[in-house]
């Protein structure tokens, strides 16, 4: 069935196709990962002009026809990100970002919050300075980028126990073919060795938004790392990017140690990127109250939305909605959901031995 549709993309990779057309590799807002030809792109007064170079975030009309590829019929830009394609270190970077996207999203399937990434990781490489030199592949932007797209495919990393024997004592590496860290005992050769700053940088990395990447491993050694962070600050410090004031939080102090960070960070983040999306901070108006209580055994937090859009149960479980449960699940406690119409209430139940693990 043939026809023809409108979509943003970003062009991960480009390779000549007999005298004048490319294959394009692309990642389309609306059906992620496509391939595409386009046809008469390298002749000098090719309609597409230079709007087709990798890494362009432009607006495609496509048409899709009985083969795989499918066909570019029109092309507007939208970024070129130039300055990532115009210095060898950012072009490096941005290849290693490229390349990850390639490796991961092999579907033809829509994933929203992956087109996103990308388009943010790219504005983050045109910001690296010029002239930087070093190793592309460990640079923080780089790591970050594909930390984050291993938490987006469903790979969440396993950081807090060897994902072999699963013991909880010393870490000495990451083993990519097993998605987290392993100790001394299980720890083939292909391991990647990370120190224990090393493993702090990796969590700080999964945590922050793409453009601090940088800045955060120049403060590194800040005097108050993730590590050590309180839960009220913890949630400050997710909701802080959705706007001062935006979000109300009420509760006790409580301390969080150094493993529950993580799966607490990565449940709020999801939350509020669901909030920002499609519940009350897609609006400028909206707000979202959190309080919480604790007694010796549970802490128990409501997550109020308000302002917002009506809201509806979501049709199907999506990433998001798995990542939820998957945390809430590693700080042994149970979330239930409220929808309605006025704003979203969860409730969470978080049991305190977890949180100060
Ligand atoms: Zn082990």
């Amino acid at each position: 069935m043939a026809r023809s549709y409108k979509t943003e993309a970003v062009v991960l990779r480009s390779f000549r196709l007999g005298e004048a057309d490319r294959v394009l590799h692309l990642y389309t807002r609306a059906l992620g990962r496509v391939g595409a030809v386009a046809k008469g792109v390298r002749k000098t007064k090719s309609r597409f002009g230079a709007r087709l170079e990798p890494f362009s975030h432009v607006e495609l009309v496509l048409h899709q026809g009985s083969g795989e590829l499918h066909t570019v019929t029109g092309a507007s830009l939208v970024e070129p990100h130039r300055p990532t394609r115009e210095d060898r270190y950012r072009l490096s970077v941005g290849l290693v970002g490229a390349e990850a996207m390639l490796r991961l999203f092999v579907e033809q399937e829509e994933n929203e919050r992956a087109f996103e990434a990308v388009t943010r990781f790219l504005a983050a490489a045109d910001a690296i300075p010029a002239g930087l030199r070093g190793r592309p592949a460990l640079d923080p932007l780089a790591l970050g980028f594909q930390l984050k797209l291993l938490w987006l495919s469903g790979y969440l990393p396993h950081l807090d126990a060897c994902v072999e024997c699963g013991e909880a004592g010393e870490l000495v590496g990451y083993l990519p073919s097993a998605g987290g860290a392993v100790c001394a005992a299980c720890a083939p050769s292909e391991t990647v060795a990370l120190s224990p700053e090393g493993f702090r940088g990796v969590r700080a990395l999964l945590l922050s938004p793409l453009a601090d990447a940088h800045a955060l491993v120049r403060r590194r050694h800040d005097q108050v790392p993730w590590e050590e962070a309180e839960f009220g600050e913890i949630l400050a410090r997710i909701m802080l990017p959705h706007g001062e004031g935006r979000s109300v939080l009420r509760g006790p102090a409580l301390s969080v140690g150094e493993r529950a960070t993580n799966s607490l960070a990565l449940l709020f983040y999801e939350l509020a990127t669901n909030a920002a999306k499609y519940g009350s901070l897609s609006v400028t108006q909206g707000a979202i109250e959190i309080e919480w209580d604790a007694d010796e055994k549970d802490v128990r937090l409501q997550w109020r939305e308000a302002g917002g859009p009506i809201t509806k149960p979501p049709e199907r479980q999506g990433y998001g909605a798995k990542l939820v449960n998957g945390a809430v699940q590693q700080l042994g406690g149970k979330v239930e959901y409220d929808w309605r119409p006025e704003g979203l209430i969860a409730r969470l139940r978080l049991s305190i031995a977890s949180l100060t693990q």
